[in-house]
C-alpha cells in the first residue's frame, strides 16, 4: 500500500532550501524580534499584496488572529458575535477572553458552513458582528451574508484559516468581510509551525490590530503609551522568515491542491451515496482537506463503514471531523472560564446560550455524514488514484 504524505512532517510539506536560506539570514542578522527586524514586515507586505488587501498584520497563531480581530471591534462585555459551532476552539476562545458571547448559528449539512439564513435566525439586539468560517477551504456563500450584514450594519470577520487563496465572486477569501484571519499552524496551507496573520482594508482596524499584537504600545507615535488592555502576540523573525518563503510557494501549492482535488472528485463522484466537495456558485475551493459526505440511507454503515474500510488500507480517513459541535465541549457546556465565575456567560441572555440540539439539525446531520480525507501539496496523481480506487472498492465491493 502507498504511504500517503502527511502534513505533520517533511513527507507532506514543501519546506526546504528557500526556508533555510531566509532563516539563516534572519539568524545571522542577530535580530529575532519583529519590532526591529525585516522578515515579518516583508511577510506582511507580500501577504497583503497577494490578497490585494490594504493591510496585513502578522501574529502568533490563528487563535491570536481571531483575538486581535475581535479586540479591534472594541465591544462591550455581553455583546454577541454570531459564529459557527463547527470550527477550531481557537476561533471561539478569544471571544470569551474579550467578554463577548459566541452565539452559534446552525450550518448547512452539505458544507458544514454557516449561511445567511442560519445567521439571520440568531440575530438579536445585542448582535455586534458575525464570524464566518470557510471550512475545509470551501467558501461560505458570501453575497447573501454581506447583504444581511449591510442591512443590519455589523462587520463580518472571515476565518480563512482553512481557506488560503479560495475565492468568492473573483475576490480572495479573507478580503470580502472587514477582517480576514489566517493560521500558519503546522497543518495549514502554509506553515511556520505556529503563526497567523490578519488582513483588512480599514486603516482604523489595522491600527487597532497592530496595537493589540504589541501590548497596545504605540510604536512610532510621538508620545507612545500602553493605550488599552492587550497582549504580546508577535510572530518572531524566525517564523517570519519561514512563513515568507512559504508564502512565495503558496499560489503554486494551492493550484496543485486544486488539480489533485478535481482529479479525486472526478474519479468518485459517480458513486451512489457519496458527495464530493462543492463550492457555491461563483466560488473557488482551496481544499485544505478533502471532505466526503456519505449518505447512510444508501451506503450501509455510512461514514463509519467507509472510514474503517479506508483505514484498513492505511488511508487515515476521519469520520465526523471534530466529533461534536463546539457548544458540547466542557468550556461551553460547563461554562469553564475564569475561576468559578462563569464570566462572561453570566452576562448572556438565556436565548444566546441555549444549545438545545433541536436548534442545530444541520450541524448534527453534517457531522454524522462527513468523512475527512487528508490532503496536502505533496499528493500526486498516483496518491489520489489509489484513494479513489480504495473508495470505489469499499463502496462497490471487490
Ligand atoms: C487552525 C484554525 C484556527 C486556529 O489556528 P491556530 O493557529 O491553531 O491557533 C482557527 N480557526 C480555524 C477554522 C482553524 O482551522
Amino acid at each position: 500500500m502507498t504511504h500517503l504524505p502527511s502534513d505533520q512532517n517533511a513527507s507532506g510539506r514543501d519546506l526546504g532550501a528557500e526556508e533555510l536560506a531566509l532563516l539563516e539570514t534572519a539568524v545571522r542578522s542577530g535580530t529575532l524580534t519583529s519590532t526591529k527586524g525585516q522578515f515579518v514586515a516583508q511577510l506582511e507586505q507580500e501577504f497583503a499584496e497577494l490578497l490585494g488587501a490594504g493591510h496585513a498584520v502578522a501574529c502568533a497563531s490563528g487563535s491570536a488572529a481571531v483575538h486581535i480581530a475581535v479586540a479591534a471591534l472594541d465591544l462591550e462585555p455581553g455583546d454577541e458575535i454570531i459564529t459557527t459551532p463547527i470550527t477550531d476552539m481557537g476561533a471561539l476562545a478569544p471571544l470569551l477572553f474579550q467578554g463577548v458571547i459566541p452565539v452559534f448559528a446552525d450550518v448547512d449539512p452539505a458544507t458544514l458552513n454557516v449561511t445567511a439564513d442560519t445567521i439571520a435566525a440568531r440575530l438579536s439586539p445585542r448582535t455586534r458582528a458575525v464570524i464566518v468560517t470557510h471550512l475545509f477551504g470551501c467558501p461560505v456563500d458570501m453575497a447573501p451574508v454581506m447583504a444581511l450584514a449591510g442591512e443590519h450594519g455589523f462587520p463580518v470577520i472571515e476565518d480563512a484559516a482553512q481557506a488560503f487563496l479560495a475565492e468568492s465572486q473573483g475576490a480572495p477569501i479573507g478580503t470580502i468581510g472587514s477582517i480576514g484571519c489566517f493560521s500558519f499552524q503546522q497543518g495549514k496551507h502554509m506553515t511556520s509551525g505556529e503563526g497567523g496573520i490578519v488582513v483588512t482594508d480599514d486603516d482604523g482596524l489595522a491600527r487597532r490590530m497592530r496595537l493589540f499584537v504589541n501590548k497596545a504600545w504605540g510604536y512610532g507615535d510621538p508620545q507612545p503609551d500602553h493605550y488599552f488592555l492587550a497582549l504580546n502576540y508577535r510572530l518572531t523573525e524566525l517564523q517570519g522568515a519561514v512563513a515568507l518563503a512559504q508564502l512565495r510557494k503558496l499560489p503554486a501549492a494551492v493550484k496543485h491542491r486544486r488539480s489533485m482535488a478535481e482529479r479525486l472528485a472526478g474519479a468518485v463522484e459517480d458513486l451512489p451515496g457519496l458527495s464530493t466537495p462543492r463550492a457555491p456558485e461563483g466560488a473557488v475551493h482551496s481544499y485544505w482537506r478533502f471532505p466526503l459526505w456519505v449518505d447512510p440511507a444508501v451506503v450501509d454503515g455510512g461514514v463509519d463503514y467507509l472510514a474503517r474500510a479506508l483505514r484498513e488500507v492505511d488511508i487515515p480517513a476521519a469520520p465526523r471531523y471534530i466529533q461534536k459541535p463546539a457548544f458540547e465541549t466542557q468550556v461551553f457546556a460547563e461554562q469553564n472560564t475564569f475561576g468559578s465565575s462563569r464570566w462572561p456567560f453570566t452576562l448572556a441572555d438565556p436565548e444566546a446560550v441555549d444549545y438545545s440540539p433541536s436548534r442545530y439539525p444541520g450541524a448534527y446531520q453534517g457531522l454524522d455524514q462527513v468523512l475527512v480525507l487528508p490532503f496536502n501539496e505533496q499528493f500526486t496523481a498516483e496518491h489520489v488514484d489509489v484513494i479513489a480506487g480504495e473508495i470505489r472498492a469499499a463502496l462497490e465491493g471487490r
